[in-house]
């Protein structure tokens, strides 16, 4: 878990347009940060530049009161899941899973240990012999999200994680992810276009629009639903 504190942030792209603009937000310990709004109006944009995937143009990003701005991504403590999954075709589920943490030169025993403590709580166990190519969406969904959990960051990004499930493992999905958050105690930040996942799993959500936050506010409030 960790606080994010984004402060006057703005993107401007190479070619002089400016994604972002001048971004500001408080995340505390263990909040699940919803991010809101229309296609295009900057909310990868956002998600990379904290996870250290896109520079910073202006502004500052602070990670525990630490200015993170020139730190690299890998040094970040942040970990990112993406719609594509991104997964290694021609390695094995366990691979996929133990690629980053073998990259850092972490001990095999220890690499096990993980990888076989995130198979279980997503349920892979059975699976870990298995390429991409063999599993379902959802599954492929999981060991991206296993991927993740193995580094134990303290900051957690996702971006439409489950838009390409269907409906009925969406909701399967939806609920495995509030239990990780949970079991974690990390500090989410998740980009959706849907309603329910903002609702079920947002403690804050914040709404886009073109570059700017528009509004930021408990589900409650925003949605106005009875209690
Ligand atoms: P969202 O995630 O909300 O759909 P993005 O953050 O992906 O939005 O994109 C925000 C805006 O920045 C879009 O208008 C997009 O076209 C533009 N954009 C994204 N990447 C680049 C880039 N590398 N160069 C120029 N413009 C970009
Ligand atoms: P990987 O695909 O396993 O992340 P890469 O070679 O692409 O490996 O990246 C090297 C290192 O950079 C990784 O071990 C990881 O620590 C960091 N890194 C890569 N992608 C991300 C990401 N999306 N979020 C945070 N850190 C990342």
């Amino acid at each position: 878990m960790a606080s994010l504190s984004l402060e006057n942030i703005c993107k401007i792209y190479p070619n002089g347009f400016e994604a972002v603009k001048d971004f500001n937000l408080e995340i505390n310990d263990k909040d699940f940060i919803i991010f809101v709004g229309p296609s295009g109006c900057g909310k990868s944009t956002t998600l990379r530049m904290i996870a250290g995937l896109e520079d910073i143009s202006k502004g500052t990003l602070k990670i525990d009161g630490k200015v993170v701005n020139d730190v690299e991504a890998k040094d970040r403590d942040i970990a990112m899941v993406f719609q594509s999954y991104a997964l290694y075709p021609h390695l094995t589920v366990y691979d996929n899973m133990a690629f980053g943490l073998k990259l850092k030169k972490v001990p095999k025993e220890e690499i096990d240990k993980k990888v076989r403590h995130a198979a279980k709580i997503l349920d892979l166990e059975k699976l870990l012999d298995r390429k991409p190519k063999a599993l379902s969406g959802g599954q492929r969904q999981r060991v991206a999200m296993g991927r993740a959990i193995v580094r134990q960051p303290k900051v957690f990004l996702m971006d439409e994680p489950l838009s390409n499930l269907d409906a009925k493992l969406r909701v399967q999905m939806r609920t495995e992810i509030a239990k990780l958050h949970e079991r974690l105690g990390a500090t989410m930040i998740y980009v959706t276009h849907d309603q329910t996942e903002a609702m079920t799993l947002g403690t804050k959500i914040v709404v886009m629009k073109d570059g700017v936050i528009q509004q930021v506010d408990t589900p409650q409030n925003l949605y106005n639903y009875p209690q």
